[in-house]
């Protein structure tokens, strides 16, 4: 039973001390969540730099996100034992960022099984090593203490309703935005929705992982969903016009940066004339906004080699002998099925060779064969 609903209505309940800084808002009827920092991680805010929260259904409580290590996770695990005595049955990943994913380890303590995006679960086994050793680095090994990487053991590959919990959640994936695996979790009967990575409100997006153009698609397809109320990112509670507004600046931003690459400006060039002052009040403006910058500008150079390089294949297609080293290399290599080298390719970087390639070649193919 929902012990505390009654007294959490729409209210901003702040339970604040050192040993519990979560904020607990209740969003719409039995869906909560759990209001970060709006501030970039370090040791005073111990990681607790995101929004995470929980839906309670008629059999069992669904959890979106762990928090920034174990004892955040630990603190998200009592804060809910004192809204509910259901069981957790479900926690979801909605991307690999460790602020979201490293308190997963206060979850498998439990017993509570875990699901993200299969991109998201790929992600997590070859960053998070890295990403806990530069969260520990910036949080310390107190704050960090019992956290341990745990990798999702459920995943999605599309767009899907789940009934859980005698719950109806849809998860949403519209391919790489923020991060590659991003989910969005709609809860279908109150319309509130945990946007993971993809929404942000009243402060600046996080773009270190970003796929702009993905990004921009991505929100132009959840403008379609039924959204009443948007627990974001980052930032208060929203209603869907969040969605709008993140949309906005990246396409400001990205339209800026179109602008200025194209006039030939450098990286170094246009972290001074890239100011969107409409966004100014944003949280974290001064030092996200100049990263985001950089980011974007990095976009476009590598789209611009990217079509330097797709033209100078454009040539190339007679067939080398399948025995070739690199292409045994290739096909060993993990990034896809063998392929044939075509003449010339010596005169050409391996690591462009594998990006293209692996960009070209569909799966399935059992011959040494170069796809155009
Ligand atoms: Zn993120």
């Amino acid at each position: 039973m929902i012990a505390r609903a009654a007294a959490l209505f729409a209210a901003l309940l702040l339970v604040s001390c050192a040993e519990h800084p979560l904020k607990l808002q209740e969003v719409a009827s039995h869906v909560f969540a759990f209001i970060g920092e709006t501030e970039e991680i370090k040791p005073s805010n111990r990681g607790n730099v995101i929004n995470t929260g929980f839906i309670v259904g008629s059999d069992g409580v669904v959890v979106i996100d762990s928090g920034a290590n174990h004892k955040h996770g630990q603190m998200i695990l009592d804060e809910i034992a004192s809204v509910t005595s259901k069981p957790i049955v479900l926690l979801i990943n909605t991307h690999p960022h460790p602020e979201n994913v490293l308190g997963n380890s206060a979850f498998a303590e439990k017993g509570i099984p875990i699901l993200a995006h299969s991109e998201t679960t790929a992600a997590m086994q070859a960053r998070c090593e890295t990403c806990l050793k530069h969260t520990r680095e910036q949080l310390s090994e107190e704050i960090m203490r019992g956290t341990e990487i745990v990798i999702p053991t459920r995943s999605v590959e599309h767009s899907q309703d789940l009934s859980i919990a005698g719950r109806r959640l849809r998860l949403l994936y519209f391919g790489w935005a923020h991060t590659e695996g991003d989910l969005g979790v709609l809860d279908v009967e109150t319309g509130v929705l945990f946007a993971g990575g993809l929404v942000f409100h009243d402060q600046i997006p996080v773009m270190q992982q970003a796929n702009t153009r993905g990004w921009i698609a991505a929100l132009d397809a959840l403008k379609n969903q039924p959204i009443t109320r948007i627990v974001p990112a980052a930032g208060p509670i929203a209603n869907a016009s969040a969605v709008a507004d993140t949309l906005v600046y990246l396409k400001s931003l990205l339209e800026s940066m179109e602008r200025q690459y194209a006039e030939g400006k450098s990286a170094i060039d246009v972290l001074s004339s890239s100011d969107l002052p409409q966004f100014r009040e944003w949280a974290l403006y001064d030092w996200t906004h100049q990263l985001n910058v950089q980011h974007v500008y990095r976009e476009l150079e590598r789209e611009e080699l990217s079509a330097e390089r797709d033209e100078l294949y454009s040539g190339l297609s007679a067939p080398l002998a399948p025995a070739d080293p690199w292409c045994a290399a290739f096909a060993s290599s993990g990034f896809g099925p063998a392929v044939t080298l075509t003449a010339g390719l010596s005169a050409i970087p391996n690591s462009d060779i594998v990006d293209s390639t692996a960009a070209r070649c569909g799966s399935g193919t059992d011959s040494c064969q170069w796809l155009r």
